[in-house]
């Protein structure tokens, strides 16, 4: 098969993804905003905006926040900004989670680096498989995201049910992540992009064209809006409406789905 990895068992999988991310931990912001202009940015604050995440006026529940293949800590960052700036909410936890040491030893960095987060008692970061979460107990969560990981996980279904499993009563699991494009023109631009101009990105500025090779076949191979939304469904989730919202066309999309 000309995609390659279509035949991989697991272990390879988790190894050659382990690869993959280590090889692009330290150039991973670069490359995210070459390859999409910048756009991936927005994304995540649309997504953080979307979701609106911090304590409700009247409650003094910490919640506790769980963002799955966070490495560079990205979204979790964006969390509990918005949790003190919309929510005035300074003591709920956020707990980052990446199979890949680099890549988490990366947010670890960056939170030491950043001003308000440097020594924040209330972010965790802890290696885990988002197939089993051994580390985060049954009903813990109030919130699970999920950014551009989900689609290099080696059993999909199976971290659904561990979101759905670590999630408490009501929590919610919110996923962003590169989908189908639903427009026929572009579509066609997006996918010469894909497939010609990003590999020799990732030779150009990072040095590695496999790497992103390989990123490109994982997104083209990631399921439909609408299947993904019913593999949520499958895991025991309700979702909202049709459970996604697309951006840019489907370049991306977010789904949501809550344990009720
Ligand atoms: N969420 C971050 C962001 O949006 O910038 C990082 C996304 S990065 C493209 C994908 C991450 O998924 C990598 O850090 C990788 O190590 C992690 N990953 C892949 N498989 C995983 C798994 N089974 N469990 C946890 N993390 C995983």
């Amino acid at each position: 098969t000309h995609f390659g990895f279509k035949t991989v068992d697991k272990d390879s999988k988790e190894s050659l993804v382990g690869q993959v991310f280590s090889s692009v931990a330290s150039k991973y912001d670069i490359m995210n905003d070459v390859m999409s202009f910048g756009i991936h940015r927005l994304w995540k604050d649309e997504f953080v905006n979307t979701l609106n995440p911090g304590r409700r006026a009247g409650s003094n529940e910490q919640l506790s926040f769980l963002d799955v293949a966070g490495g560079s800590g990205d979204i979790a960052f964006r969390i509990l900004d918005n949790a003190k700036r919309r929510h005035g909410d300074v003591s709920s936890n956020m707990t980052v989670v990446d199979i890949n040491p680099n890549m988490l030893a990366e947010g670890e960095k960056r939170a030491a680096a950043h001003p308000e987060y440097a020594n924040d008692p209330r972010i965790k970061f802890l290696v885990q498989n988002a197939e089993t979460l051994d580390q985060i107990p049954d009903e813990s969560q109030d919130l699970y995201t999920v950014a551009f990981g989900i689609r290099n996980f080696t059993n999909i279904p199976k971290a659904l049910e561990t979101a759905h499993r670590v999630l408490k009563p009501g929590g919610v699991f919110a996923c962003l992540e590169f989908s189908k494009v639903d427009n026929f023109i572009l579509d066609q631009v997006y996918t010469q992009y894909s497939f010609n101009v990003i590999p020799m990105m990732g030779q150009i500025v990072a040095g590695d064209r496999d790497s992103y090779q390989y990123l490109v076949e994982s997104i083209v191979r990631f399921p439909t809006q609408e299947k993904f939304a019913q593999m949520i469904q499958d895991a025991g989730f309700t979702l909202a409406g049709d459970g996604y919202k697309n951006l840019t066309f489907g370049v991306a999309a977010v789904h949501i789905g809550v344990k009720l």
